[in-house]
């Protein structure tokens, strides 16, 4: 009998208990890599996205021959007020033969772990090879997962950290202090002075220019997550028209990125086109190298296959009644029906 398993935030506890964050990372990478590898296998869109002058919520959508999946997620940057997250999340993996649905999952964590997974492979492939030291703007809710994928992953060894919000950088240097090399500063300027890498993971619905030309140096590789739909972004315009811009998915990073005020035709290249050529990645040392990162749905995709392999390895998470199985699969009325009292 076919079932449908069901992880929620307890069971991605004990599964992230199992295989370790770093572990999840590392895993979502290799299955990015691979899914990455085999973009034309993908039926793709730009993901649908319903705006409110508070936030946003999205439906993500992409399969494969074998697999669909899906993730809700929202962008609120005004919920902190409310004692609520910005980014939220939760989705599903079906089989495509029949449509059963497999997972249903959490994904407030697993997009955490996905989106780290992505910065770390896009940095892969086109940041220099010598990076050692980054700069981490914004050290909200995504900010851990990204300096444990820099620092295991890629061999960061120094984080600089800036925050608007002085208790956001406490709370980092709180859970990973111990582990890795952090230092907090009182201003951006001292944050990226001198860095190898720039992280942006700002939340705010509007146009920031969190970064400024002027602070950015032959050879950086910035890795820029933030502005991730319209009206919302991080990076100086002029920055752009000086590096060479990688992207998930053009389409969707034209309406979502930062590049969403260039001319339609402003030259990008997507991840994949890397992977399947290196010689499409960064030209030399000096040259500066953006990743305007949105999150695309085979990102999720990928995760939710890492996840939904971990949980049935280690035996984690129920299995769900979500969907019907009939003795007579015409007779769904039947099943509505009170079950006879047994005398
Ligand atoms: P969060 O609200 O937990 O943290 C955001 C942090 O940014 C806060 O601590 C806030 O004080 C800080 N901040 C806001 N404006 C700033 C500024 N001008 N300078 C410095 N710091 C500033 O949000 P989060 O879950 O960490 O998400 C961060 C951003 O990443 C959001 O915009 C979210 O939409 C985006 N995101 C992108 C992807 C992707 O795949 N590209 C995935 C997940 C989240």
């Amino acid at each position: 009998m076919p079932a449908t398993r069901y992880i929620d935030l307890p069971a991605m506890r004990r599964l992230m208990d199992r295989v370790g964050i770093v572990g999840a990372i590392r895993g979502i990478r290799d299955n990015l890599r691979e899914d990455f590898g085999r973009w034309h296998d993908f039926e793709k869109s730009p993901r649908t996205a319903n705006h409110s002058n508070l936030g946003v919520i999205e439906l993500m959508p992409v399969s494969d021959h074998d697999h669909f999946s899906f993730k809700y997620v929202n962008g609120h940057p005004k919920n902190i007020e409310q004692g609520l997250m910005t980014v939220m999340a939760f989705g599903a993996l079906s089989e495509v033969k029949t449509g059963w649905p497999l997972l249903l999952s959490e994904m407030t964590i697993l997009t955490a772990l996905r989106t780290a997974a992505t910065s770390v492979l896009a940095a892969e492939l086109v940041a220099r090879d010598d990076c050692r030291t980054m700069a981490m703007i914004g050290n909200g809710a995504q900010s851990e997962f990204q300096c444990l994928g820099f620092h295991h992953l890629l061999g960061i060894e120094e984080f600089h950290l800036y925050d608007l919000d002085p208790k956001a950088t406490d709370k980092l240097i709180r859970n990973l202090g111990g582990q890795i090399n952090l230092i907090p500063h009182s201003s951006i300027n001292d944050a990226v002075k001198g860095v190898d890498i720039i992280t942006t993971c700002t939340a705010d619905k509007k146009l920031a220019i969190i970064v400024e030309d002027s602070m950015v140096e032959p050879g950086m590789h910035l890795n820029a997550i933030g502005g991730d739909c319209p009206g919302k972004t991080e990076l100086e315009g002029a920055i752009l028209q000086r590096s060479k811009v990688f992207v998930e998915f053009a389409p969707q990073s034209r309406i979502e990125g930062e590049i969403q005020h260039q001319a339609a035709d402003f030259p990008v290249t997507e991840l994949w086109e890397v992977l399947s050529d290196p010689r499409n990645g960064r030209e030399s040392n000096e040259q500066i190298t953006v990743f305007d990162s949105v999150g695309f749905g085979l990102e999720d995709f990928s995760g939710l296959r890492y996840i939904y392999q971990q949980a049935i390895e280690h035996g984690i998470g129920e299995d769900l009644g979500l969907m019907p199985v009939l003795g007579d699969v015409k007779d769904l009325y039947g099943f509505t029906q009170p079950i006879p009292a047994r005398r």
